[in-house]
């Protein structure tokens, strides 16, 4: 009898706790609607380009007497800015690399020779190839070298990327490659090995790899202040809409870029849309 008693409470108990859930579910339809109404405008300028963001790269596995810089800062009359921004130089006995790095996450569709690249088919990209020419011609003018130099133009992904772009540019035999950030000490080094097996002596000798490498060094702009504006007019160019408000470290998932605290609680309080993850106004469409 007392355990019949029992039973029927758990019973009313469990009935009880399945019709409030039901009601529970009813109220949280009211607020998904509410916050399908107030959507952010899509800002349409190009915020998803950006993301020259640093990879770490294995440097103990490049050739033995290379050498290199990362983070290059030199002075560029040609673009914009005024400076040309370089990710990685890498100095060997075959070739000097020039490395630009991506922080995007989907799939990548380019064509070499178009100016505009995708991510997902949806957010446009700008060639990063004709992007890091501009970086290839600053470099040349610096270090004084011959228009036929031997450069390799470099782009490197990380594996949240999938690759739908020129077979060639995957071809170690090519002067332009796009790389995983986790395969570009192995591209260089095959690239090294092409290059041998093409002309028997080196193309730079061990003081012009020192020499370069230190005028480089020289040339690269290490004043906080400059380093710091450029950066500062490389966000304003990036995230006109964001940059005034007051920015957290969260980051756009799609294309890594830091985005204001208001973007992030905005994404956070919409889980069923964004699945608990941070997108910027260009990437909140997908
Ligand atoms: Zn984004």
């Amino acid at each position: 009898m007392v355990i019949e008693k029992r039973l029927i409470k758990l019973f009313q108990k469990l009935f009880g706790k399945k019709s409030k859930s039901q009601k529970s579910n009813v109220k949280l339809e009211k607020p998904k609607t509410e916050s399908k109404a107030k959507k952010p405008k899509i800002n349409s300028t190009r915020i998803g380009e950006l993301g020259e963001y640093k990879i770490n790269i294995q440097l103990d596995q490049l050739p033995k007497d290379s050498r290199y810089l990362s983070d290059v800062l030199i002075p560029n009359s040609r673009a914009k800015s005024g400076y040309s921004q370089i990710d990685h130089v890498i100095f060997t006995s075959r070739a000097i690399f020039v490395v630009e790095t991506k922080n995007y996450a989907g799939t990548i569709y380019g064509d070499r020779n178009r100016e505009k690249w995708s991510v997902n088919g949806k957010f446009p990209m700008m060639n990063p190839f004709h992007q890091n020419y501009g970086h290839v011609q600053a470099l040349k003018s610096i270090l004084s070298l011959e228009e036929d130099s031997n450069i390799v133009s470099i782009v490197s992904f990380t594996r949240r990327c999938t690759f739908k772009v020129n077979e060639e540019l995957r071809k170690v035999q090519s002067n332009d490659l796009i790389v995983y950030d986790t395969e570009l000490s192995e591209y260089i080094n095959r690239k090294m090995n092409v290059l041998r097996v093409q002309s028997n002596s080196p193309i730079f000798s061990d003081e012009d790899i020192s020499r370069m490498h230190s005028i480089l060094s020289e040339k690269n702009i290490k004043d906080p202040n400059i380093r710091k504006e450029h950066i500062e007019a490389l966000k304003q160019k990036k995230h006109k809409e964001t940059s005034a408000v007051q920015s957290t470290n969260a980051k756009c998932y799609i294309c890594n870029v830091t985005v204001s605290k208001k973007v992030e609680s905005f994404c956070k309080a919409n889980h069923n849309r964004f699945s608990g993850k941070v997108y910027c106004y260009e990437h909140q469409r997908g």
